[in-house]
């Protein structure tokens, strides 16, 4: 076997060694009521949130991690109506369906905080580049990035671009 033949062998089985590891984790991307509204911060240790989280959410939350685009995650969201989206771990809310909008790239977008005192914003150098890092500012888990002044049409146009994983949906309760 060629050297190409073995790397398109290897690109092949990741995604499915992925898909594989998310199928056995229980569905933890929504509720059916909110989750308790922290009322101050909420520190863990390292070996707290590695059990309390699964593998996805520990590895986007605790390490700033991204998930794929257009995944599960994501694919979940696109089909959900109206609703709350609250901090995977520790409950506070963050976003909600008012301010959902459809960007196109692949990862839940919101053109604002539905609570910015629980959205905090950061200046991350990491890839070589500057962005503004989205976090929890109750528990400090990593969300995603803020993009601004892309043209969207929105209020703000400004798009919280934010791991599906990170984020546990709670539908409006029906009148
Ligand atoms: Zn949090």
């Amino acid at each position: 076997m060629g050297m190409n033949a073995l790397r398109i062998l290897m690109a092949l089985a990741l995604p499915l060694s992925l898909l594989a590891c998310q199928a056995r984790e229980p569905n933890k991307h929504a509720m059916q009521t909110p989750p308790p509204e922290p009322t101050g911060p909420v520190v863990k240790t390292d070996a707290e949130w590695k059990q309390q989280l699964s593998s996805e959410q520990y590895r986007i939350l605790r390490h700033a991690g991204t998930e794929a685009a257009h995944g599960a995650a994501y694919e979940e969201f696109k089909k959900q109506g109206q609703g709350t989206y609250h901090c995977a771990a520790c409950g506070a809310l963050l976003f909600s369906s008012e301010q959902k909008f459809d960007s196109g790239c692949g990862w839940p977008s919101f053109y604002d905080p539905a609570k910015a005192q629980n959205v905090k914003l950061s200046t991350d150098y990491s890839m070589g580049t500057q962005r503004t890092e989205v976090t929890c500012a109750i528990c400090g888990g990593h969300l995603g990035h803020r993009f601004d002044g892309e043209g969207f049409n929105t209020p703000t146009d400004q798009r919280y671009c934010i791991n599906g994983g990170a984020l546990t949906f709670v539908p409006a309760p029906k009148p």
